[in-house]
């Protein structure tokens, strides 16, 4: 006998039951390969405690850490895709793939929109749903985020998407495509009445999302390492015939090249944008229990801007031109009407 060979019966009483782990009690963790304890994973936010890898969240979980207790309301729950233009992939129906996802998630899509409260002030929130279908934007998802922002117009409150998508939604064609332009333009309104919109960028947000309403966020948050871009990396490489660098289209790299402008783990996300909800609003300072850390900075950046005017009257070099740059401005020339 090899001496690899177990002997039966040495670990395992005879007639025993064959013991194993039940299914969906431990997981692994993809960045650092700990196994973690899945009820210790809920309890953490679902955030690797050895390395704070941010693992998928399902969407109830998300409403239920971002909107304060018992404030979600969920709007437009009647609405439902429907196969217009009888598509068919690998001759399977796109309505039998709704009705699979139905079957399986209830009514809906792959969007979650409605009102409640964040921090104690008024918001009009709404979450993709990646679970359905890969979150992705069809006729049904555009609709819904265009009334979340016609109510945020309404009622002059905030407007805040969580996305995460795969893009828009192959089987709806045309019809998917021009949810990027519907949901575009009312984001614009809301840009004309001066309402602030903020964007979170989970992981992944890709294609048309990313395209559209991702990228249009007066301030656009993401959360650490999400992949966040237009086409995938495999597709670029092939196009260019370059390697990317590392990290290319995660939330850090995309920080440093100024295309999101924060990235906030999971633990502080809703504490920051408290914060921001706060400086779009003074009135809503001292709303809720979450530092101002924010509004403090915004009042140290244009002290720093009033100093680079200043400057600027000495030796006739530029105003900096910062976030706060128009500001400057104003002060150097109310500086000039003085002398
Ligand atoms: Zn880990």
């Amino acid at each position: 006998m090899a001496w690899w060979s177990r002997t039966p019966g040495l670990s395992q009483e005879p007639g025993e039951p064959k013991k194993s782990v039940p299914k969906g009690v431990w997981n692994k963790c993809e960045r650092c390969a700990a196994t973690v304890y899945e009820a210790d994973l809920d309890a953490n936010l679902r955030v690797c405690a050895s390395c704070g890898h941010h693992f998928k969240m399902s969407t109830d979980a998300r409403i239920a850490m971002i909107c304060d207790e018992g404030s979600w309301q969920e709007h437009d729950l009647g609405l439902e895709s429907t196969d217009r233009l009888g598509f068919r992939v690998n001759g399977k129906k796109y309505s039998d793939s709704l009705k699979a996802q139905h079957k399986k998630m209830g009514s809906g899509d792959a969007y979650r929109g409605g009102s409640a409260t964040v921090g104690g002030m008024q918001v009009e929130v709404g979450f993709f749903v990646f679970e359905f279908m890969g979150g992705s934007m069809g006729s049904v998802v555009g609709e819904k985020i265009t009334r979340q922002f016609e109510r945020a117009l309404a009622h002059r409150r905030p407007a805040i998407v969580f996305c995460a998508s795969g893009g828009a939604r192959m089987q709806e064609g045309v019809l998917s495509l021009v949810q990027m332009a519907k949901t575009s333009a009312a984001r614009s309104r809301l840009r004309e009445a001066k309402i602030p919109y903020i964007a979170v960028l989970l992981h992944p947000t890709t294609g048309g999302v990313a395209a559209s309403i991702a990228m249009l966020g007066d301030v656009i948050v993401a959360e650490p390492e999400a992949l966040i871009g237009f086409a995938g990396p495999r597709v670029i490489e092939q196009t260019i015939r370059q390697q990317l660098p590392p990290g290319f289209q995660r939330s850090e790299f995309l920080l440093e090249h100024g295309m999101v402008d924060l990235v906030v783990p999971r633990a502080d996300l809703k504490a920051q944008l408290v914060r921001l909800l706060r400086w779009f609003d003074p009135a809503n300072v001292g709303v809720g229990d979450a530092a101002d850390t924010l509004v403090d900075d915004t009042v140290a950046d244009d002290a720093d801007d009033d100093l680079a005017a200043d400057h600027a009257d000495d030796d006739g070099a530029p105003a900096r031109n910062g976030r706060n740059g128009a500001g400057g401005n104003g002060v150097a020339h109310a500086a000039d009407d003085d002398d």
